[in-house]
């Protein structure tokens, strides 16, 4: 894998190969987001030791969208502990899209922190007395995570805002039964605010090269997330990050990862690596196309599939 990786054009090649695909649709739902360039295809791997691989166009930001959610999850359990994060928000895959309304039979908890309705109720326990406060303690979040304060994309913020009806439906149907509480109208704002920082695909894969490295980012050295909350974050990322895709991404990429509609994934390769990818075109589920056929590609190249693990060794 090492030597792989050192090779200088690795992640052009599979760049390369994979422009040809240009199926899939920009989403319209969040008008902002369907002004994305259709084209734009970038790749970065960043490992452990802090070595860096990038490829394509590194320089388009785009909203983090729902790669917030581990992120944001793994905020609430550093807040709140584990025992009320796990009474509020479920641990099962929904099987079904990551906007889907049906909360769990009998509690009423949403399925999963990675889907939206999870991430909506997470989102009520962001700390913060005000909007500010809790948008600094967002910036403060990524910051540790991609060593830098991420800009902040206010169309998008407002775009979502104004379209969110079907999140706010989501809020008003959990206030109701008592699985958030508060102002829905807040809870909607910060979430749609947590959606709209801008990444790169290598802050995406710093991201997940934190994630690898036991919490610490391997460039800035700081501590990003208790470890102690690591497995909690990387397992949900497993069994729900790709929506009603995880089974089989979990069967032909095998690692824990998470995608957003704005068009990037994030990949965690356990003590190795990130990987982030970014192709704004999606398929039917709201995955990147070329996304998914990249991880694909760098899963059998790479063989990091946690399932084959003895070629990690
Ligand atoms: N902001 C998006 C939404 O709420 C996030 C969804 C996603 O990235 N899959 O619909």
């Amino acid at each position: 894998m090492e030597s792989l990786i050192k090779s200088e054009n690795f992640l052009e090649n599979i760049l390369e190969k994979f422009l040809v695909e240009t199926s899939g649709k920009l989403p319209a739902y969040i008008p902002e987001l369907s002004k994305a360039r259709p084209e734009s295809f970038a790749i970065s791997i960043v490992t452990v030791e802090g070595k860096i691989l990038q490829a394509g166009d590194i320089k388009t930001f785009f909203t983090i969208q729902s790669i917030a959610k581990p992120l944001v999850h793994g905020l609430a359990l550093e807040t709140h502990g584990r025992e009320k994060i796990l009474n509020m928000v479920g641990l099962e895959p929904t099987g079904d899209s990551y906007n889907s309304i049906r909360l769990q039979p009998g509690s009423h908890r949403p399925y999963n922190p990675m889907v939206n309705a999870g991430a909506l109720a997470l989102s009520s326990l962001i700390p913060g007395e005000n909007p500010e406060l809790r948008f600094h303690t967002l910036q403060n979040l990524f910051e540790r995570y991609i060593g830098h304060v991420p800009n902040f994309d206010e169309q998008v913020y407002q775009s979502e805002k104004k379209f969110g009806n079907h999140n706010r439906a989501m809020g008003y149907l959990m206030l109701n039964f008592k699985v958030l509480q508060g102002d829905v109208e807040e809870i909607l704002d910060d979430y749609c605010k947590e959606c709209s920082f801008l990444v790169n695909t290598t802050d995406l894969a710093l991201i997940g090269a934190t994630l690898a490295n036991g919490g610490k980012n391997p460039l800035t050295q700081k501590q990003a997330i208790d470890p102690e909350y690591l497995a909690d974050i990387l397992s949900v990322m497993f069994t729900c990050g790709m929506y009603d895709f995880a089974g089989e991404w979990a069967y032909k990429v095998g690692i824990p990862a998470k995608s957003g509609v704005s068009g990037g994934i994030l990949g965690v390769v356990p003590g190795k690596m990130g990987i982030g990818v970014y192709s704004p075109l999606l398929d039917s589920r709201g995955n990147s196309v070329r996304g998914i056929k990249v991880f694909q590609e760098l899963a059998e190249i790479l063989q990091f599939n946690i399932f084959k693990s003895s070629n990690l060794l």
